[in-house]
């Protein structure tokens, strides 16, 4: 087992909380011109070395994700023949793409996935999927997709009181310096970690690589510096994360809004 999907959990007495309810729809009655364009034919996307094929409608699959937005610029269509290929993500990441698509939810749980390996370290299958959808968000080009990964792993966060010791490398190797996703692997690290698990943040893995990405080391220890005098206190993570207040963790920027603001039906 890597050592990339191993969790800590802050707070044993902790558990998963149950599936919240649906929120009440606020409202029902739209415009006759608003609502999803679903005239246009869909476009055949094969995914993944099985070929899995998912039928989109062109425009939604252009609303977020620039890698689709080139593909299907004018003149592509009559060359392809309306399909696309993408070997590079896989189906079950690329389901719940979709999903979030047509939603603007992550459906990333499944039963099962939580653990405990021999090593008596608890593990979930959760953290890996969010991974891969940051990785798949990163190659698609589509940053609200990459926002709304990183909200569902801080609420993973706040709801288990466990973190994963791989955030770091989940984020570093997708994204750019300066971006608030970052941020998130390193307040995660400085202000939420146990400190005991501060010995894991040079571990090598299988192949004597560091484990944690080198420019997140500096970061922490920037961040830490500056507060050795007066020292950082631990909390847990549903002490110290604000769902309500994610957006400094989003990369969407005061110019552009944040996808939790955009119109479910964004096409
Ligand atoms: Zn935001």
């Amino acid at each position: 087992m890597s050592a990339s999907d191993r969790e800590s959990r802050a707070s044993e007495s902790s558990r998963e909380s149950s599936t919240t309810p649906e929120p009440p729809r606020k409202k029902i009655r739209f415009s006759t011109h608003e609502g999803p364009q679903i005239e246009l034919r869909p476009i055949t996307i094969r995914v993944g070395s099985t070929d899995d094929e998912f039928y989109i409608h062109e425009k939604l699959l252009r609303s977020t994700s620039s890698f689709f937005d080139n593909a299907l610029k004018e003149g592509w269509k009559e060359g392809q023949g309306g399909i696309i290929r993408l070997s590079e993500v896989e189906p079950a990441i690329f389901t719940i793409w979709t999903k979030w698509l047509y939603t603007g939810r992550m459906f990333v749980m499944k039963d099962g996935d939580d653990r405990i390996g021999p090593d008596g370290d608890s593990y979930s299958g959760e953290w890996d999927r969010l991974r891969d959808c940051y990785a798949s968000g990163d190659f698609l080009q589509d940053s609200d997709f990459k926002d709304a990964t990183i909200d569902a792993l801080v609420t993973r966060m706040v709801e288990t009181d466990c973190y994963p010791l791989g955030l770091a490398r989940y984020i570093y190797d997708y994204s750019n310096k300066g971006s608030a996703h970052r941020q998130l692997a390193i307040d995660t690290c400085v202000r939420v970690w146990d400190r005991d698990d501060y010995a894991d943040l040079l571990t090598e893995d299988e192949f004597n690589n560091a484990f944690q990405p080198r420019q997140f080391l500096c970061d922490v220890l920037a961040k830490i510096g500056p507060n050795l005098e007066t020292g950082i206190k631990e909390k847990d993570a549903g002490k110290f994360f604000d769902l309500n207040d994610t957006c400094k963790y989003h990369d969407h920027g005061s110019d552009k809004p944040c996808y939790k603001m955009k119109p479910a039906f964004n096409f």
